[in-house]
């Protein structure tokens, strides 16, 4: 049977209690109506447990932990992200976040839209709303990381993957699906994505000296969320 999951606000530290809080709490008690005795799935500190609701209120709701369940491998996925127009980025990282990657960067590309970069720092607490919605949604039991924006030459460096691809629709040759065969079957990967305009020249060389390969999706321009699903979900059938 499946059951509705929920990730928990606040745990204790042997994972015996947790709550919902805030709209959670208010979603659970106000509109689904939960009772006491009702059993849901809870994710406490990344952990998936089946839970008891013990007490409802509309600034929270407190279950008591069962038993831990088994819980989905995720997907070893770091997206960076150029930012592009608020709707389509968001789309994308709600979809990337259901299709499981770990962590989202938001990147303020050279092209990206000027007010776009002055206007994303404040909308990153909606993004972190919006993967624990998807991540709850898609029955996650852990939620992506979303990074505060960063400019790529700060960003570059600090990059740990085994496999780092620069998606390019200017690369002709080198596909994704070669290049994630080609490595290692059990390495992170982290995936970059451009924005609307594309990399500039100047970029592409960064990402370059920085040990990215560039990998094609193909002979078609995709729109930048395009390319982020798309990539994502080679990698999801090739790695899953
Ligand atoms: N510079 C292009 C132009 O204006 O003609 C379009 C950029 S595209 C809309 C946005 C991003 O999607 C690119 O920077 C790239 O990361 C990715 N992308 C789009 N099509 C792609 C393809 N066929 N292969 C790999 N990446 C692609």
């Amino acid at each position: 049977m499946t059951r509705r999951r929920w990730i928990a606000d606040t745990w204790n530290k042997e994972r015996t209690e947790a709550a919902l809080t805030g709209d959670q709490a208010a979603h659970l008690a106000r509109v689904l109506r939960a009772q006491p005795g009702q059993i849901f799935d809870v994710v406490a500190d990344g952990f998936l447990h089946r839970a008891e609701v013990k007490s409802v209120g509309d600034d929270e709701v407190t279950f008591a932990l069962h038993e831990e369940q088994e819980a989905e491998v995720a997907l070893p996925v770091h997206l960076l992200l150029a930012v592009f127009k608020f709707d389509h980025l968001e789309w994308a990282i709600e979809k990337a976040t259901e299709l499981g990657a770990a962590r989202i960067t938001p990147v303020l590309a050279r092209r990206t839209e000027k007010h776009l970069s002055q206007a994303a720092t404040k909308r990153v607490e909606r993004w972190r709303r919006i993967v624990r919605e998807a991540s709850q949604q898609s029955r996650r039991t852990d939620v992506p990381e979303v990074d505060d924006p960063v400019t790529l030459k700060l960003f570059l460096p600090t990059v740990d993957a085994n496999l780092k691809l620069l998606l390019a629709e200017t690369e002709e040759e080198n596909t994704i699906r070669a290049a994630l065969e080609a490595a290692p079957a059990n390495g992170s990967i982290a995936l970059a994505i451009g924005p609307e305009g594309g990399w500039t020249a100047d970029e592409m060389q960064l990402f370059r000296d920085s040990g990215w390969q560039h990998v094609t999706l193909g002979p078609r321009i995709l729109r930048a969320e395009t390319a982020a699903i798309a990539g994502l979900a080679i990698a999801a059938a090739l790695r899953n």
